[in-house]
């Protein structure tokens, strides 16, 4: 059939049912059905191939990105993996989007002084995050189950395979994880396991292009594959939770039935409109798609287009949507089956053009404050989690027009530094506020037992008005990660740009107050035309790594971050 773009109309319910968005009523969808080739993009080479080998056997997206997940653990440990957590989007062919949330719990015995002293100040970051404290119940395993119960086509073990492969006949060092793993040795190496896959001897990593094989997570694959994900949940549940114990101070713990009683949760998409498109993220616990939704929706007065990337009033009005944006986040998000979260209202188009009304093309907010949504009665403060920079994004599209996108993680670089049948285990629970109270006013992200940590990873479809997926994107690197979703498709709406473009725009972050320009990538006169606004500005590193998939001219095309090692191929 010829590669063109087929759209039929649906007669079943409308296909974004399960979305909400702030606007009603939702616009019409129609599903698209591409006769083009899939396409992968991730994090690493070797991933990216993982995934084109399992669509090529006939897997669908789906079935592709469990099998990225997978190869991702083995040769990007210090990211992500089967000892974290994820959050993962679908649009299937037939216009239904779904959202499984894999993110890592709380043990029951975690209280809300969890990562505080016995003086109950604030643990050390160290100190709280190499640690059996920090360590969430992994829910990878069981969101890649949901997904593939949902729509897979494979069987669950061959999805497996080339991460075993990778494990057992080994992959080479990038300079990339060399690079990390330097930087934290104390957590790659914390123990001996870590220190014997990638460091010598005398302790120092390994090069740059050593080939290194983990044969203990090819087992550990191979049981999970063969025996699915029982496996993981309940044969490895009580050596999994002796690990994490022996190395969790004091007495409470995580235990067996803190992991067997785990389990990933289907949940609504939330969408919004940004002109002509429609944009569906992840809702709480992430506030992926509220930081993402907000920071655009409070530009849509601005012309946005007409002034163009090159504009210092256009990086000004960003950088002060965002700072509106994360005055929400920090006091309203977190996990919404303990606090009650008004993700909506925070997204409604309403809400959104009064806190717009509070940027000024040629002034700087004073002090951002946090907005009050309709119903909202403010009881909480905001927390002062600290940030780390793991993760990884992974966009797929299958030539029946699946569409996938999963940002997975073990939240900072090699997690908790614990390591338990190969794999790196996450230190997720230090994205809670540590404080679980600021002057008496209960923090809504404290830290509390089976509770969810707020994220702010953002996997985000986008759609035409038509209801076609157009664009799966998202990104790695923390708190940057909304920021880094926006911009692209700033770059992607507002100048016409390519994924791959929009993802290689300067990057602007600014969630409080100062801005942080991207080294060696700025808009030329930028920091004087944003200081003469009044803005304190730095320039730094900024850990950028998105991966998207865009039908364009009739086909799907991967991008992947230029600042990376990430790459996308073609079925
Ligand atoms: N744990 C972080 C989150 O869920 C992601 C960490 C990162 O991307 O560096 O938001």
């Amino acid at each position: 059939m010829k590669a063109s773009r087929l759209l039929f109309a649906l007669s079943a319910p409308l296909a974004l049912a399960a979305c909400q968005t702030g606007e009603e009523p939702r616009p019409a969808v129609s599903a698209q059905v591409p006769t083009t080739p899939g396409v992968v993009s991730t994090a690493d080479p070797r991933a990216t191939e993982a995934g084109v080998e399992i669509l090529r056997q006939g897997g669908s997206a789906t079935d592709a990105s469990i099998a990225v997940m997978l190869a991702l653990t083995v040769v990007e440990p210090q990211s992500s993996g089967i000892g974290g957590g994820g959050f993962f989007l679908h649009h299937d062919a037939n216009g239904e989007l779904i959202t499984i949330d894999g993110r890592e719990t709380a043990p029951a015995a975690a209280g809300s002084d969890w990562f505080l002293d016995s003086e109950g100040e604030p643990l050390g970051y160290r100190e709280a995050v190499i640690s059996g404290r920090s360590v969430g119940v992994p829910g990878n395993i069981a969101l890649a189950a949901e997904a593939h119960a949902a729509h897979g086509e494979l069987e669950w073990e061959a999805l497996f395979q080339p991460a075993i492969r990778l494990a057992r006949e080994g992959w080479e060092l990038t300079p990339r994880f060399v690079n990390f793993a330097e930087r934290v040795q104390e957590r790659a190496a914390h123990q001996a396991e870590g220190a014997a896959l990638f460091f010598d001897d005398d302790g120092n990593i390994l090069p740059a292009g050593t080939r290194v094989t983990n044969p203990e997570l090819a087992q550990t694959l191979e049981a999970i594959a063969s025996a699915g994900p029982e496996h993981f949940y309940e044969v490895m549940a009580q050596g999994l939770a002796e690990h994490i114990a022996a190395n969790t101070p004091g007495d409470a713990a995580m235990t067996p039935a803190d992991i067997t009683g785990y389990s990933a949760t289907m949940r609504d998409a939330l969408c919004g409109t940004y002109r002509d498109y429609l944009i569906c993220s992840m809702g709480p616990p992430s506030s992926g798609a509220t930081t993402v939704l907000a920071i655009l929706g409070q530009l849509e007065r601005f012309d946005i287009a007409g002034m163009g990337a090159d504009s210092v009033t256009v990086w000004h009005l960003f950088a002060e949507s965002q700072r509106l944006a994360y005055a929400d986040r920090e006091l309203y998000l977190a996990d919404p089956d303990f606090v009650p979260v008004p993700a909506q209202q925070l997204v409604d188009p309403v809400y959104l053009a009064a806190r717009s009304e509070l940027i000024a093309p040629d002034m700087r907010i004073a002090e951002p404050e946090a907005g009050v949504p309709a119903g909202v009665i403010q009881a909480f403060t905001d927390g002062d989690e600290p940030e780390e920079h793991g993760t990884s994004h992974f966009s797929v599209a299958d030539s029946a027009g699946n569409v996938v996108s999963w940002t997975s993680t073990i939240e900072g670089p090699f997690g908790s530094g614990l390591i338990y049948g190969g794999f790196y285990l996450n230190n997720e629970l230090t994205d809670f506020s540590f404080r679980p109270e600021v002057d008496g006013a209960p923090v809504a992200n404290r830290v509390e037992g089976g509770k969810r940590p707020r994220s702010s990873m953002a996997p985000t479809i986008v759609f035409d008005m038509d209801g076609n997926p157009v664009l799966t994107i998202g990104a790695a690197g923390g708190g940057t990660i909304p920021v880094q979703v926006a911009k692209a498709l700033m770059g992607y709406i507002d100048w016409s740009l390519s994924a791959q473009d929009a993802i290689a725009l300067p990057m602007l972050y600014s969630p409080g107050d100062t801005i942080s320009l991207e080294e060696d990538n700025v808009v030329p006169g930028l920091p004087e035309g944003l200081e003469a606004l009044g803005h304190t500005v730095r320039t730094r590193s900024l850990p950028s790594k998105a991966n998207a998939v865009e039908w364009s001219g009739g086909r799907w095309i991967g991008a992947a971050d230029p600042r990376s090692e990430g790459t996308s191929a073609t079925q």
